[in-house]
């Protein structure tokens, strides 16, 4: 069925990159916002926009009551969710489903299981892709956790199941921590996700992180869109990501991206998805899956051309995947950088009013934000306020252009990481592309210890 009429459920640079696809097919956008938001620009841009509550996402950008309501009321035959607040709730697209809207992402009971840490491991176990050594399932009993840390080896790493952005993990390095970090890791996974459930997996001591972009038509058919390498994290959250990683190589990227796409086409997953790995020494090791777009997807579109957006949408519309395998090229590199309204040494969190704005420009730049000057960055929500995507043909001239374009951000009245983007982009490492999931935060011990 072809959408005429699309709500955004989100906001910030993911509402108006949605906006920006919809328009560009023909699609009317409705933008949902809370009254934080009212001057946001997707809100401005959207042809139609309607508040559905008071800043504190609960009450707005995850209050389904509302934006079903805003959906009714409009007349949009489809929703977005975008990344974040519903995007990832099972129960949200079997609500908007059952009130005949399509939903713009994949089958609801593939969102519950993947979002379900334990079951995701068992499922892609089944599927074929390589695991993480560790407990099976579940645990409860330190007894049998033992036992699995003993076979696998210490450090082991205790895991909620219903986990997520980094939270609920711990390392444990000794039989005799066991048992008191499995109580701790269970209680602080009750408070954050309202369960306790844990499971135990080998700590591995240097890895990258490499992660597959993967699209399905939900009937038996999927592709990779090849790897992303987001090695570069603080406190587990990603700060730099590129395309393709520096250390895959063009046949190695093949033989993995067809056993992701295989375990995805077997599993008859539907639209936009990202198997994350971590991987050392040559081995990959699935973590989890996120079955929604990426924050960092548009490194991706650089090097393969695609629209990640607009071929979610032609999926949930019930149209086949608008390329085959063997027709996707990928070419030269790119790298996106996360512009944090931030403090750049102490990462104090930094809002209020954009003086002045001046995105980079110039050939294979881009830059994907809602800001403008005059704009006022709320205090309520996640701090990225722009991202810096950069492409060369070359790691090198990628790299080049990237400081270029680093140089003419001009964002004034807040503080921003431009600073921390520009150090990184400086350090030897990364130059060579040599860096692991650990680099960044040692990175930062070094900088913080010599000031
Ligand atoms: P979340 O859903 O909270 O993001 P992930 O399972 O994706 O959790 O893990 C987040 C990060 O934690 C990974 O990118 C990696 O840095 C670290 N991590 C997770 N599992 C392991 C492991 N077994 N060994 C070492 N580091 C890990």
């Amino acid at each position: 069925m072809a959408i005429e009429k699309l709500l955004i459920a989100n906001r910030g640079e993911i509402a108006l990159r949605i906006h920006r696809a919809a328009h560009e097919m023909g699609i009317k956008t409705v933008a949902v916002h809370s009254t934080a938001d009212a001057d946001a620009m997707h809100v401005r841009l959207a042809d139609e926009a309607i508040c559905i509550g008071p800043p504190a996402a609960k009450d707005s950008y995850l209050n389904i009551p509302a934006i079903i309501s805003a959906a009714e009321i409009s007349g949009a035959d489809a929703i977005h969710p975008g990344y974040g607040f519903l995007s990832e709730n099972a129960r949200f697209a079997e609500i908007v489903e059952a009130h005949n809207i399509i939903f713009i992402g994949p089958k609801p009971e593939h969102i519950r299981t993947m979002g379900d840490k334990v079951a995701a491991k068992q499922t892609a176990g089944a599927l074929g892709l390589p695991l993480v050594p560790g407990s099976d399932g579940a645990i409860s009993d330190p007894d049998e956790a033992a036992r699995i840390a003993d076979a696998i080896g210490y450090p082991v790493i205790i895991k909620a199941a219903s986990g997520g952005g980094g939270r609920g993990m711990k390392v444990c390095q000794s039989a005799d921590e066991l048992p008191s970090l499995m109580r701790q890791a269970g209680a602080e996974a009750k408070a954050a996700f309202g369960d306790d459930t844990v499971y135990v997996e080998k700590y591995l001591g240097n890895p990258r992180h490499i992660e597959f972009q993967i699209f399905g038509d939900g009937k038996g058919n999927a592709i990779h869109l090849g790897e992303r390498d987001c090695s570069l994290q603080r406190r587990h959250q990603k700060v730099l990501e590129e395309a393709p990683s520096p250390v895959i190589s063009a046949d190695e990227r093949a033989r993995m991206g067809g056993i992701v796409a295989k375990a995805m086409a077997d599993m008859g997953y539907r639209g936009a998805g990202t198997i994350e790995f971590l991987w050392e020494n040559g081995e990959f090791y699935f973590i989890e899956m996120n079955t929604r777009l990426q924050v960092e997807h548009p490194v991706t579109e650089m090097i393969t051309g695609m629209d990640l957006v607009r071929e979610q949408i032609r999926i949930a519309e019930g149209k086949p995947l608008s390329v085959a395998q063997e027709d996707l090229r990928f070419t030269g590199h790119a790298i996106e950088c996360r512009l944090n309204a931030e403090d750049p040494v102490s990462f104090a969190p930094s809002p209020g009013l954009v003086k002045a704005y001046h995105p980079a420009g110039g050939m294979h730049v881009r830059v994907d934000s809602g800001l403008y000057a005059g704009y006022r960055i709320p205090p309520y929500y996640d701090s990225m306020i722009a991202k810096l995507i950069v492409y060369g043909r070359t790691r090198e001239g990628c790299l080049m252009r990237l400081r270029r374009a680093l140089e003419e951000m001009v964002i004034d009245g807040v503080k921003t990481t431009v600073p921390l983007h520009q150090a990184l982009l400086r350090d030897e490492d990364v130059i060579n592309g040599n860096y692991t999931i650990k680099w960044l935060e040692e990175w930062l011990e070094r900088q913080n210890g010599a000031d």
